[in-house]
């Protein structure tokens, strides 16, 4: 059994399980080879790994038999070495293959991710807009520009939205994008060929460099060195740099100070956690994608919304929940309804369940008010007390699956009425006092961070 045969056995299964299927579970999978009677493939995931197994798995057996090869058993691996590798490859939406290009330096850059592509929002809405900015080539204006911000926010996404639109306007650029792990690599590797000189002309040589996840080089006292003089050399001529990371220049630790400040002197600029809106219109753009991969298949009103209220941890396990539900929904063949995504998704619910309890919520807005916890559930009516105990109460109605009365017993024993009539009352000023509306808005980042 060869790469080849393996090959002519993905042809034979892309007509017995249809197109759909093909793309999305057979395709990112990697015949390694057969030993033994076992068939061992790389699987991106393990939850793509289980799926084949438990769907396709005889299937595939079948049409590995047809053609010749002596096979009793599957084994899917999780290929980690090439996800590490390649990190843009990973996400492998069923909805778009998108075209790679690989530039000889640098890492590829995914076509899916284009501005076109990227949903703007109030929490991402700065981030895009400088990203624009600097697509739009022209004078320097600000050097480096700094994204950070958690994962799964889109930095990686901007980056190639920049790459992308720098390289549609002006090819005669050389755009170099590339994880801080591919730099530190490369860095090893010119070590060790004894090749600084090439290393330091190639990436000297760039007219705008963007490195990724550059935490990454933290702690690494070498890269970091190289990192610093590559930076000052392409600063010096003018060129433009764009850099991302988790955090914000100042905190990332065991990083130097002087490339801290350096990092700082260009436009900084983070990316919030989302908010429900930001994830409504994500989730809406992904069901146009793939409403014309699945055509006719239905899904029921409150889906979506559903979605974007319960996955709020990050984007990523947002759009890989919809592609989860779009690709079981047509092999069952079933509308989505609401009953089918809580079972479908049931692992990925449990696991961006808030973990947020009363007292947590009691303790933290009593300090942003700076209210005692004895009071939050005393008897004291005054105003500079009642009213955070009522955005506490809220809060907790919101943020956990409490019930009223069960909240009203956290706040001191209280009637659940005067819960309802809190979260009333929070629900009118949220709309009429902008200061009480800001002061949620924060408290509900930090829950939600
Ligand atoms: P990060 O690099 O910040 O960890 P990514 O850029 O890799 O995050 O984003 C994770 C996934 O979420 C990608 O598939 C990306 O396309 C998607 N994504 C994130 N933000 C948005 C957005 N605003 N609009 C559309 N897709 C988004
Ligand atoms: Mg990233």
């Amino acid at each position: 059994m060869t790469n080849e045969s393996w090959g002519q056995v993905c042809k034979d299964l892309q007509k017995s399980i249809g197109e759909n299927n093909f793309v999305t579970w057979i395709k990112p999978l990697k015949f390694r080879e057969l030993h033994n009677g076992v068939a061992h493939f790389h699987a991106p995931t393990s939850f793509v790994g289980d799926w084949v197994s438990r769907n396709f798995g005889d299937e595939i057996l079948r049409h590995l038999t047809l053609n010749g090869a002596n096979v009793d058993r599957l084994e899917f691996n999780v290929d980690r070495a090439a996800a590490k590798a390649a990190p843009i490859a990973t996400a492998t939406a069923p909805a778009a293959q998108g075209r790679m290009e690989n530039d000889h330096l640098g890492a590829a850059v995914d076509a899916r991710f284009t501005f076109n592509s990227f949903v703007v929002g109030k929490p991402n809405e700065l981030a895009h807009a400088a990203a624009r900015r600097v697509a739009e080539g022209g004078p320097v204006t600000f050097n480096p520009l700094f994204l950070y911000g958690g994962v799964g926010l889109g930095k990686t996404h901007l980056m190639h939205a920049i790459a992308w639109e720098l390289r549609n306007r002006s090819p005669h650029l050389r755009v170099v994008y590339l994880s801080a792990e591919q730099f530190m690599y490369r860095f090893v590797q010119a070590l060790r060929e004894r090749d600084m000189m090439g290393f330091k002309e190639l990436f000297r040589s760039v007219d705008v460099l963007m490195v990724d996840d550059v935490q990454f080089i933290a702690g690494k006292d070498s890269t970091q060195e190289e990192f610093f003089h590559t930076f000052n050399a392409l600063v010096d001529q003018n060129k433009q740099i764009i850099i991302s990371a988790d955090r914000a220049p100042g905190e990332i630790k065991d990083l130097e100070d002087r490339i801290k400040s350096r990092l700082q002197c260009g436009l900084v600029v983070d990316l919030h956690p989302t908010d429900y809106e930001l994830r409504l219109g994500i989730l809406q753009q992904k069901v146009e994608l793939y409403r014309g991969q699945y055509p006719g298949l239905v899904i029921a009103d409150g889906v979506i919304e559903f979605l974007a209220h319960r996955i709020t941890t990050n984007v990523r396990v947002l759009e890989g929940a919809l592609t989860r539900l779009f690709a079981f929904a047509s092999l069952v063949g079933k509308e989505i309804t609401l009953d089918l995504a809580q079972d479908c998704l049931a692992d990925i619910l449990r696991a961006s369940d808030r973990k947020v309890s009363v007292e947590d919520i009691q303790r933290r807005v009593g300090e942003h008010f700076n209210v005692r916890l004895s009071d939050m559930v005393g008897p004291k009516r005054t105003r500079t007390i009642a009213r955070p105990r009522q955005i506490a109460m809220y809060l907790a109605k919101q943020l956990t699956s409490r019930s009223l009365p069960e909240i009203g017993r956290r706040f001191g024993g209280r009637d659940h009425t005067t819960v309802i009539h809190a979260v009333k009352r929070i629900e009118e000023l949220r709309n009429l006092d902008s200061q009480i509306a800001e002061d949620i808005e924060l408290l509900l980042r930090m829950f939600e961070g």
